[in-house]
């Protein structure tokens, strides 16, 4: 395994402001506290406000009311919504133009104005890979299959080595009309920018971290190698799908009608396997029990 000595911790907790928070996004966030708190680690608050269409100030709102009741602190970022626009993603689309020209002239774009629907006809979706330039308002994929990337997990403990089948197939770089990056692109760029160290993020994601990796290689961000991942399992609804905003799924502010902070505190505790779940009421006793059974996560 990859060390990077004497370097601090740096994660970050980083929600998208298209619907209101719920009870997975919490558990992640908590997570994330408990294990940069255990590594007496910097923590960065980044908002994904990348995608203005969707971003609504009641759900920026919601993201510091429920960070707050959750009893989450962070070092780096907006402290107060007052703030969230000096940090928005659009201060930073000089970066992502020059990543995304260093991508297309690695050869490694191509252009596709498909709509959604044409892309499901696949023969409607035929864009040439030999096109010589594009326009800022193109849409740009990343050609596919590229090489395997493989990591270390530390919360799955093993070596990923995704299936070439499971590869994100020809993901959006660029998007189009609007001129701004995908998630994809914004995620890499930020976290070399941000020097981020410590990934924490669900387990469907594995194949969106192939990708950045990908990116990141293509990029020459050579610290990328030395960031921690950790993929953990998700939390699912009572039919064992995951969670998602755009479903509607119980949102954290629902859940506080009926829940106290210590109940979702026990909540959380059961799904990280903590002993004694039932007997943890605040957060340094949360902290307390998490400190003695996390400590194989001490990474510094
Ligand atoms: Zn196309």
């Amino acid at each position: 395994m990859i060390q990077q000595p004497n370097i601090p911790i740096k994660s970050r907790i980083a929600p998208t402001p298209s619907g209101f928070l719920h009870l997975g996004n919490a558990v992640n966030f908590l997570l994330i506290y408990l294990l940069v708190d255990l590594n007496k680690g910097n923590l960065l608050l980044r908002i994904d406000d990348i995608d203005m269409d969707r971003v609504r100030e009641d759900y920026v709102s919601d993201i510091f009311d429920q960070l707050k009741w959750l009893g989450i602190t962070w070092n780096f970022g907006p402290q107060h919504i007052k703030e969230f626009p000096d940090y928005s993603q659009h201060k930073r689309l000089q970066r992502y133009s020059c990543a995304l020209e260093t991508l297309w002239q690695a050869g490694q774009l191509f252009v596709c104005n498909c709509s959604r629907k044409q892309l499901q006809h696949s023969d409607a979706h035929s864009c040439p890979h030999h096109i010589t330039n594009y326009n800022k308002t193109d849409g740009l994929r990343l050609k596919s299959p590229y090489p395997i990337q493989s990591w270390y997990d530390y919360y799955l403990e093993e070596v990923i080595n995704l299936h070439k089948s499971d590869q994100l197939f020809e993901p959006i770089i660029w998007r189009k009309h609007v001129a701004l990056p995908s998630y994809q692109l914004a995620c890499v760029v930020d976290d070399i920018e941000d020097d981020i160290n410590l990934i924490i993020r669900g387990y469907d994601l594995l194949r969106a971290t192939e990708c950045q990796f990908f990116l990141a290689e293509k990029l020459e961000y050579s610290e990328y190698k030395y960031i921690k991942f950790l993929h953990h399992h998700l939390i699912t609804d009572e039919y064992g799908n995951k969670l998602s905003k755009s479903a509607g799924s119980t949102s954290l502010k629902q859940y506080r009608l009926n829940n106290s902070i210590s109940d979702f505190y026990r909540y959380f505790s059961r799904w990280a396997k903590l002993p004694n779940a039932a007997e943890i009421n605040d957060l340094s006793e949360l902290k307390h029990v998490f400190q003695l059974h996390y400590s194989d996560f001490r990474f510094t």
